[in-house]
C-alpha cells in the first residue's frame, strides 16, 4: 500500500462520460487485481482492477450506477449512459474500479487472484512491439485531430458540458 493510500483524505472519481461521480472517504482499502472471466469481461479487459470501500465511505455525487447482478453474492454497477464498470458490490463492502479514479494511477494493488484464468500472454508485454508517434508521422497526425469527450479528471459544476447532450 503506497503512503497516498493510507491517507485520511478524500478521493474522487466517476465514469468516462461523467454522468456519474463519486467520492471516497480515505483511507483506502486493499487495491486487488483478479484475472477471473467474470472480471474479464465485466471491464472488457484483461483483469479487474479494483479497490476496497465501504458502503459508508462511498457518497454518489452526480447521477448512480446501474446494475448486473452477476452472482448469488455480488452484483456489478455501471454508468447506463457510457457503461464505465464502476463497482463490484458485496453484502457487506464494495470493490470500487482503480481505473474510475481521478488519481487512479496512486492506486496500487497488493494482492492479486485468480492466476489460473490469467490470459497467457499477459506477462509477456514488454516483448510486444510498441507504436509511437514519434516514429509513425501518420499515427502522430490521427492523435492530433482526436477530440476528446471524456470528462477530466476532477470534478465539475455542469453536466453534460454546455453544447453537449447527456
Ligand atoms: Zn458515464
Ligand atoms: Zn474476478
Amino acid at each position: 500500500m503506497t503512503a497516498e493510500q493510507a491517507e485520511a483524505r478524500e478521493w474522487s472519481g466517476g465514469c468516462q462520460c461523467g454522468a456519474v461521480r463519486f467520492k471516497v472517504e480515505g483511507p483506502l482499502g486493499e487495491p486487488s487485481v483478479c484475472y477471473c472471466r467474470m472480471c474479464q469481461k465485466a471491464t472488457g479487459g484483461a483483469f479487474g482492477l479494483y479497490v476496497r470501500v465501504d458502503y459508508a465511505k462511498l457518497k454518489w455525487t452526480r447521477g448512480a450506477p446501474m446494475h448486473f447482478v452477476s452472482s448469488n453474492v455480488a452484483r456489478r454497477g455501471f454508468c447506463e449512459k457510457c457503461g464505465t464498470p464502476l463497482t463490484w458490490e458485496f453484502k457487506d463492502w464494495l470493490d470500487v474500479t482503480v481505473a474510475s479514479f481521478d488519481e487512479a494511477a496512486k492506486i496500487e494493488p497488493v494482492v492479486q487472484m485468480a492466476m489460473d484464468e490469467q490470459y497467457p500472454w499477459l506477462w509477456r508485454l514488454d516483448a510486444i512491439a510498441v507504436r509511437e508517434p514519434a516514429s509513425d508521422p501518420e499515427y502522430a497526425t490521427y492523435l492530433a485531430s482526436v477530440v476528446s469527450y471524456q470528462h477530466p479528471d476532477h470534478d465539475t459544476e455542469v453536466w453534460p458540458p454546455e453544447g453537449r447532450k447527456a
